[in-house]
């Protein structure tokens, strides 16, 4: 007779209730709680696990959802209430919350609840649901230390006048901001998202000028890992044209792309400062010509220019305004400067676009003719003459007596300095004074 295998049913319990033991036991060593909650009757069912979360014994808790409310943060309630509602409703696959939940000794603690209902009625009705909560006070502190870091770091960096930036460029070259302080709506009047995933919108206010500059300095930081820097014009719908200065290290990552850690400032003012400082330094206030220094450094650039292309001539003309000394002793020095300031327009608006001239002593002025001959030079110095005899300056009704005396030379690629040019249109000039003024002579 065959005897049917009945399985043991007291050893299949045995090792369901060692299973739920094991299970238990790693739930609490996760300071996590279950719970299982009827909800028609209003019951809810807490692990020791859950009690132990909050500091309650065995028996010290009710079991009724109503108290289990009271334990909840005020300001957490209706979020709670709500979720739960959603999920009741079948708008949620499944419930979870993180809220504040009062303990035995009546401090808060963070929680997460997860949970589902597992069974309903035929229209659809919850009538049970399990869930788990986990204490996550720890993670929450370090997350609340970390959001307080973040915050400071973000307050710091948005008092800094200017922008401080975290840019990144990508091995396929695509580049955005990874973080942009709030100074960028200053600097480029942009907010901070319109850079979080592509640099397009700076890089269309840069100046077409200053673009390759620019991209070519990150290029370079980039390609060395040598600090950035870079100075360029932005055109901004605001502010219009301003100067910004950029300074920023870079470090390459893992994954082949670079990361810069800097900040940008406006010099507008700055580069304005030296603008005026430059002219100071190299134009005659009264004149507006180039000044001495600056008139020698063009004519050495000229004779540079000169000596390279070799059949390139130039021609060089000294003018010395005639008994200036009697203007000034007649009508007075302001007269005398109208009559500087007189000659200076006479002999600019003369010059062609690569003539150069400048104010090289108080009545002298030295004038360099790009790719002009002696004679042509002396054409050039008797049409100036022509010009200042018709056009005279007039004190009242009084015409100012100006004359100029010229000398010109050649300079050749065989001089070793525009002095020595110079100096032979003086020698020319003097001799010009000692024929009776108003005249020119050739060396
Ligand atoms: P010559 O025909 O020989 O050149 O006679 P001159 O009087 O022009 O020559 P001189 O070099 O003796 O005098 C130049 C004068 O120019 C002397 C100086 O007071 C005057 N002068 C120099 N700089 C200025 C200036 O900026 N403004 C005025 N008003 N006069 C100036
Ligand atoms: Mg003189
Ligand atoms: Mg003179």
């Amino acid at each position: 007779m065959l005897t049917p295998v009945i399985p043991d049913a007291s050893e299949d319990a045995d090792t369901l209730r060692e299973s739920e033991k094991r299970m238990a036991l790693a739930i609490a060593g996760s300071s996590t709680g279950v719970w299982d909650r009827n909800v028609l009757t209003g019951e809810i069912h807490y692990s020791t696990g859950w009690k132990a979360i909050l500091g309650y014994a065995e028996h010290e808790i009710s079991n009724l959802i109503e108290d289990s409310y009271q334990r909840l943060h005020p300001d957490d309630l209706a979020y709670v209430k709500a979720t739960i509602q959603a999920h009741f409703d079948q708008q949620t696959e499944h419930y979870e919350v993180e809220h504040r939940i009062r303990c035995k000794d009546g401090s808060y603690k963070w929680i997460c609840s997860r949970g589902k209902v597992v069974s309903r009625d035929s229209e659809g009705r919850p009538l049970r649901m399990t869930g788990t909560t986990t204490d996550i006070s720890a993670m929450r502190a370090i997350s609340d230390k970390l959001q307080q870091t973040v915050d400071l770091m973000t307050s710091l960096t948005d008092e800094v006048p200017g922008l401080v930036f975290q840019y990144r460029l990508m091995p396929d070259a695509t580049s955005f901001l990874s973080y942009a302080s709030a100074g960028i709506r200053d600097i480029y009047e942009l907010e901070p998202e319109q850079v979080a995933s592509h640099t397009d919108a700076i890089n269309a206010l840069i100046h077409p000028d200053d673009r390759a500059t620019y991209r070519s300095s990150f290029e370079f930081s980039a390609q060395n890992l040598t600090p950035w820097h870079c100075e360029y014009r932005v055109r901004l719908p605001r502010q219009g044209l301003r100067w910004r200065q950029g300074d920023a290290r870079p470090q390459r990552l893992e994954d082949g792309s670079t990361l810069w850690h800097g900040f940008i400032t406006d010099v507008t003012e700055r580069k304005r400062i030296e603008a005026e400082l430059q002219e100071f330094a190299t134009v005659d206030y009264l004149t507006q010509l180039p000044n001495r220094r600056h008139f020698m450094m063009q004519i050495e650039a000229e004779l540079a220019m000169l000596q390279r292309s070799g059949e390139h001539c130039a021609a060089v003309l000294m003018c010395d305004l005639d008994h200036f000394k009697t203007i000034n002793d007649r009508w007075g020095h302001a007269v005398g400067d109208q009559a500087l300031k007189h000659f200076a327009t006479i002999l600019s608006d003369q010059l062609g676009a690569t003539d150069l001239a400048g104010r090289v002593g108080g009545e002298e002025f030295a004038v360099v003719l790009s790719g002009a001959d002696v004679a042509e030079a002396t054409a050039f110095a008797r049409l100036m003459q022509q010009r200042i005899e018709a056009s005279p300056l007039l004190e009242g009704n009084q015409r100012i007596p100006l004359t100029v005396s010229v000398g010109v030379a050649a300079m050749s690629a065989n001089d070793a300095s525009a002095h020595s040019a110079l100096s032979r249109s003086d020698l020319a000039l003097y001799r010009a004074k000692e024929n009776g003024r108003n005249r020119i002579e050739c060396h």
